[in-house]
């Protein structure tokens, strides 16, 4: 199974100068070399996939992307990082484009190309279109960071962030996707018999959230939850932040994880959550 991290490069992995074209210019972001090595030992392929519009606008070259890119890879291959290909879409927004974001299509190509399992793969950038097309490719997970234009968009796309998670940086990325990576989901059969269970003791699943009988616990997960438990743990940890009525239990996704750092440990608080509850 080849597993891969699709990256936006503007504002993802160096610092977002518009409609940037020389290499003098290229500022990569702190901890961005790291971040790649350590996903990259974890066993995933990178990828670049970069709109380019300032060619189609005629901002800059084909040329100057080129050597922007070149210059890039060379930086980051000092310190052992190989990206497999680069994608990029020259094209201005209006005119027709085989593979600009939001299209999936280089996503697609790269599963064609390199065998890439895009079920267990993740796209990463800092606008929504980055995110959205992670999604139509079907990723494991779109992840927005809060570099480049990511804080704004954060503030200002309410829902149509969706399901994907926010983090600083693409250190805070290579975290997460490591931590994923390396956590055994709960066996199929024992997840569906605690929510059977939680069901049968009137808990409810509404809008993404998990209703305790007294409404006073409020899990956030994805209906209700799919995939590994340690994607419920940060969703779940980001909602706890936000009630104030947690936030002397769980202050920050740190000490929430320090809490609930294993799968056992969370089915277990789970099972007693729900048998305690009539
Ligand atoms: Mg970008």
């Amino acid at each position: 199974m080849t597993r891969a991290v699709f990256l936006d490069r503007d504002g993802t992995l160096n610092v977002e100068k518009d409609y940037l074209r020389d290499p003098a210019e290229l500022e990569i972001l702190p901890g961005v070399p790291d971040a790649l090595k350590q996903l990259q030992d974890g066993g995933f392929k990178l990828f670049i996939v970069t709109n380019q519009s300032g060619i189609g606008r005629g901002y800059y070259t084909l040329e100057d992307m080129h050597r922007v890119n070149t210059h890039l890879t060379g930086l980051l291959a000092s310190h052992g990082v190989r990206f497999e290909k680069i994608y990029f879409a020259s094209e201005a927004p209006e005119a027709p484009s085989r593979g600009r974001k939001p299209s999936p299509q280089f996503l697609f190509d790269a599963r064609d190309e390199f065998g890439v399992d895009l079920a267990e793969s993740y796209m990463i950038g800092d606008k929504l279109i980055d995110l959205e097309c992670g999604w139509n490719a079907g990723v494991k997970q779109s992840i927005l960071v809060r570099t480049g234009y990511g804080a704004k968009i954060e503030q200002e796309a309410g829902n149509k962030l969706g399901p994907a998670i926010v983090v600083n940086d693409l250190a805070e990325v290579a975290n997460l996707i490591l931590r994923q990576a390396n956590s055994p989901s709960l066996p199929a059969e024992e997840r569906e018999a605690l929510f059977r269970k939680m069901e049968d003791k009137g808990w409810t699943w509404r809008d993404k959230f998990i209703h305790a009988p007294n409404s006073t616990i409020w899990f956030h997960g994805s209906s209700p939850w799919q995939g590994d438990l340690h994607d419920f743990h940060y969703r779940m940890a980001k909602r706890l932040e936000k009630l104030p009525k947690y936030r002397s239990c769980y202050s920050t996704v740190e000490h929430y994880q320090r809490v609930f750092d294993d799968t056992a440990g969370l089915v277990a608080i789970l099972k007693q959550l729900v048998d305690s509850k009539k």
